[in-house]
């Protein structure tokens, strides 16, 4: 028996120069919007209501506009799988996953990304820190978004380059003073951020916005995974590693504050809006945690990955490469 949204993901790629939201299916990215476009001359057409134009629009644009993005996508899959459509490099419709270039789900947040510190114990514990009693936030800006594949920049600001797997809720609806029992109505789904951080101006600068948000230092993605699809996001294995290397590897049942708990403390006194993204803090194996430190440098590879969403991936880049 398959839930009801199991195995869907939407993705914004860039498709023929344009940010497009795509569907997401084993090895192909199917275009939402021609896809209904044909599915209509076809005859086929599942979906009813109004299609959202972008991943923001599908975010905010309540269960209708999922029902809608969903309904197209799986009749794409039938079309698929009984060989009605291909997915080919410059198809109007469905094009193979891996010549894809996929950009952030949000490419350009609508605003600062909140962001949990010391959220597992152990990483509190191998950072020096006491396991905290009230969540730590902090915020990255819009500007420091990239994609899975994009490349980070080793800055020369830093000497001291650092990596961090995160699990990320996507806010799906407005509200402020949300009580923890009924935070999940407010989650739109989840992805993938790496929190990359400059531990020396992090440690220097001691308010954390300057050694986490540099340019390149927040890579999100590959996708957004709708919560229908992810049912129990605190049992869900997080790993990094780095050029192949496990570094780190733990569950998101180590969480000190949970989503629920999160979103209650985060939302007292403040609105949420959709596309607002909740970063929920990073386990422990950070480079800074080695004896000596193992410090990211241009041309590591380093992949972030949460079972049931999947592998974002990202090379370390010298500046103006
Ligand atoms: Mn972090």
């Amino acid at each position: 028996m398959t839930r009801p949204g199991a195995g869907l993901r939407f993705a914004t790629v860039l498709w023929d120069g344009q940010a497009t939201l795509v569907g997401v299916l084993d090895g192909a990215v199917v275009h939402l919007g021609a896809a209904a476009r044909a599915l209509r001359r076809g005859r086929k057409a599942a979906a009813t209501g109004a299609l959202p134009a972008d991943m923001l629009g599908l975010i905010g644009g309540g269960p209708s506009g999922l029902r809608a993005a969903k309904a197209v996508l799986q009749a794409a899959a039938r079309c698929l799988s009984d060989g009605t459509w291909r997915a080919r490099p410059r198809d109007p419709v469905v094009r193979p996953l891996d010549r894809a270039r996929t950009l952030s789900p949000i490419p350009r947040p609508p605003r600062n990304i909140f962001c949990v510190g010391r959220n597992y114990a152990e990483h509190a514990k191998e950072r020096g820190a006491d396991v905290p009693t009230v969540p730590v936030f902090f915020t990255k800006p819009p500007s420091a978004v990239v994609g899975h594949e994009a490349g980070v920049i080793c800055w020369p600001a830093t000497q001291n380059l650092d990596y961090e797997a995160e699990l990320v809720v996507v806010i799906g609806r407005r509200g402020r003073d949300i009580p923890r029992a009924r935070a999940y109505e407010y989650v739109f789904g989840y992805t993938i951020m790496n929190d990359i951080t400059a531990r020396d101006l992090q440690k220097k600068h001691t308010q954390w916005f300057k050694g986490k948000g540099l340019d390149t230092f927040a890579p999100l993605g590959p996708w957004i995974v709708p919560k229908s699809a992810l049912p129990a996001p605190h049992a869900l294995r997080i790993a990094l590693r780095v050029n192949g290397e496990p570094r780190q590897e733990a569950t998101t049942a180590d969480m000190i504050f949970r989503i629920e708990e999160l979103i209650e403390v985060l939302s007292a006194g403040m609105t949420l809006e959709p596309g607002d993204l909740i970063a929920t803090g990073t386990p422990s194996g950070v480079g800074a945690g080695f004896v000596p430190p193992l410090w990211l440098a241009p041309g590591d590879v380093v992949e972030a990955e949460v079972e049931g969403i999947g592998i974002l991936r990202n090379r370390i880049v010298a500046p103006g490469r």
